[in-house]
């Protein structure tokens, strides 16, 4: 561009800010799983009447060099400001937007006291105002960067690191200050092979083992966007999704479909789930809530990755927001076709399925621990854990983990077995398949809070360690004489046998039952462990005190 040089720039600069040919256009950032726009960057242009549309690479290290990118970044964050209120003034609110820092700001003594006056004089809470910077900021004056920042944070502003990766310093100051996100640009990684992402990765599992959320910029293709969403990065920036837009063009995207930007219950949702670590060897266990402190988790490559999924509970329905290569296998090993016909099992009110999953869904939305099944389809056992990562006003989002086990011949037999007594079994604690002959017993259901203490060939045993461990002392004299296995054949002549029995976690009466199911072969037992409705427990208290020897 002929005549457009330094000079120029620094002679038309303070004329460019006056007349409002200098302006922040907005780059919508996405969410990566609902790609909805969750926070906006506001990039620097200058619109100039001779040269027209200049890019920041041409003005700004100019303006860096003459000691006026203070000026700059001072406007475009009040204009951006501005902007929040103008679209929240229309109702077409956007959570947050973000704004460039140089590292110069920083020395300046009223940098923070203007930020907050735009941030006050536009009403935008600072949670809505992110400040960008970039790491190469921090090796300059530490000690006044750190008293800014420090400032910062304490106003209740979020700081993200831009261009994460690609300068010198990025782990150190990883520990030493608070940023709440890392963003990292797919152009510093150039080409996206193999290795690249395996970078990107590692990354992204550190960020989350140390509470930072993460973003991604620079994403232009569809691939990109599979990839990272399977890393579990948070959002998404890239010509893929959008160019940085205009004022005018950024209102029109929004007013073509107002459902596009994403509500502010939901920021707050969302961010939560996205600290949930899909790279982990344990991410159930791994999720904190809370910003305690978190174990880092060994780093796992996703294409061995676990079985992993997002599921989102509303009152009556759940659907997937994403589930793994690896939990799509799983579900096609035990039978179904899809996901979508799984969903369509789930929310199937008749169906056991839908017993079976609602219990576990509401034991994990209202629990923040993780809650297990055991369970069999297909002649394939699985154990499916879930957690709550996120509630909000009628909806929960839980992270799954389903894994199977194929027990051969065992899980055969007991799969016809459970063709009966589906029904049953999703209001039993426990469910298992005793099989005297073969000294084994199989557990087909049980819930989280009743441990295995089946070992195969010691049958007898595993009885007596439940009965020692699980069983209230009082009670346990009876329950041996209840399970002994020599008289069990005498005993079920009616088909079955039941009893009380308190157990010791909770000192609660259950019912225990033993019943004979049909087989040529060998001597098989159904043994079921049921809860009591609180008036029948009432009873059996009531009837024990009354008789004391009962047992
Ligand atoms: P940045 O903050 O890392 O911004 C991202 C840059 O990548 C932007 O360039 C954006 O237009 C571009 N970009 C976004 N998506 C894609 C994509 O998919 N492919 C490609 N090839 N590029 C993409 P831009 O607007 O030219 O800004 C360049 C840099 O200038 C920014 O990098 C930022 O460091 C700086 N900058 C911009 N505005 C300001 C400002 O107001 N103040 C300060 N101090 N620096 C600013
Ligand atoms: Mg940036
Ligand atoms: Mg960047």
């Amino acid at each position: 561009m002929s005549g457009l040089n330094e000079e120029y720039i620094i002679s038309h600069f303070s004329e460019a800010i006056e007349n409002g040919c200098i302006q922040p256009y907005f780059q919508p950032i996405f969410r990566s799983f609902t790609e909805k726009i969750c926070a906006s960057e506001a990039l620097a242009r200058w619109i100039d009447p001779v040269y027209g549309l200049l890019s920041p690479a041409l003005f700004i290290p100019v303006l860096e060099r003459y000691g006026m990118i203070y000026e700059l970044d001072m406007a475009i964050v009040r204009q951006t400001c501005a902007f929040y209120r103008h679209l929240q003034d229309i109702g077409l609110p956007v959570h947050s937007f973000t704004v460039n820092l140089s590292r110069y700001d920083f020395t300046e003594p009223d940098f923070f006291e203007r930020v907050i006056a735009s941030t006050r004089e536009f009403r935008v809470p600072p949670e809505s105002l992110k400040l960008e910077i970039t790491e190469s900021i921090m090796l300059e004056d530490m000690e006044a960067f750190k008293r800014v920042f420090n400032l910062f944070h304490g106003a209740g502003f979020s700081v993200w690191m831009d261009d994460f990766g690609s300068g010198y310093s990025s782990l150190n100051t990883l520990q030493n200050y608070d940023f709440s996100t890392l963003k990292f640009d797919l152009l510093f990684l150039r080409t996206f092979s193999e290795k690249s992402r395996q970078v990107l990765a590692a990354m992204i599992n550190m960020a989350k083992a140390l509470r930072i959320h993460t973003i991604c910029e620079g994403v232009e293709t569809k691939e990109q966007v599979l990839f990272l969403r399977s890393m579990g990065c948070e959002a998404l920036q890239g010509f893929h999704f959008s160019r940085p837009l205009s004022r005018e063009q950024f209102i029109s995207l929004l007013r073509e479909d107002p459902e596009r930007s994403e509500s502010l219950a939901d920021y707050d949702y969302w961010d939560k789930i996205g600290l949930f670590n899909f790279l982990s060897t344990a991410p159930l266990t791994d999720y904190h809530e809370n910003d305690e402190a978190c174990e880092l988790g060994n780093a796992s490559w996703y294409d061995r990755g676990t079985p992993l999924a997002l599921l989102e509970v509303k009152p009556n329905s759940v659907s997937h927001v994403y589930a793994s290569r690896t939990y799509l296998d799983r579900i096609r090993q035990l039978g179904y076709p899809s996901l979508d016909e799984l969903e369509h099992r789930f929310n199937d009110h008749i169906s056991d399925h839908y017993l079976m999953m609602k219990r576990l869904v509401t034991d994990a939305v209202s629990n923040q621990t993780v809650q297990r099944v055991d369970y069999m389809n297909n002649g394939v056992s699985y154990r499916l854990r879930a957690r709550c990562l996120a509630k909000e006003e009628g909806k929960a989002m839980l992270a799954l983990q389903l894994r199977t086990f194929q027990t051969e011949k065992e899980a055969h037999a007991s799969e016809e077995m459970l063709q009966y007594g589906n029904a049953l079994f999703s209001t039993c604690e426990l469910v298992s398949v005793i099989y005297p002959d073969r000294d084994s017993s199989e557990r087909i259901y049980s819930r989280e809070s009743i441990l295995s203490y089946a070992s195969v060939g010691k049958l007898r045993e595993s009885f007596q360690r439940f009965c020692s461990s699980e069983i209230h002392p009082d009670d346990q004299e009876r329950y041996r004489r209840f399970s002994d296995l020599d008289s069990l054949d005498e005993r079920l002549e009616s088909g079955f046998i039941q009893s009380f029995f308190r157990m010791t976690s909770s000192a609660v009466w259950r019912s225990i039952r033993i019943s004979r199911m049909p087989s040529d072969k060998e001597r098989v037992y159904l043994y079921t462990i049921q809860a009591l409705p609180d008036q029948e427990m009432r009873n059996l208290d009531t009837f024990v005190r009354e008789h004391p020897n009962w047992a």
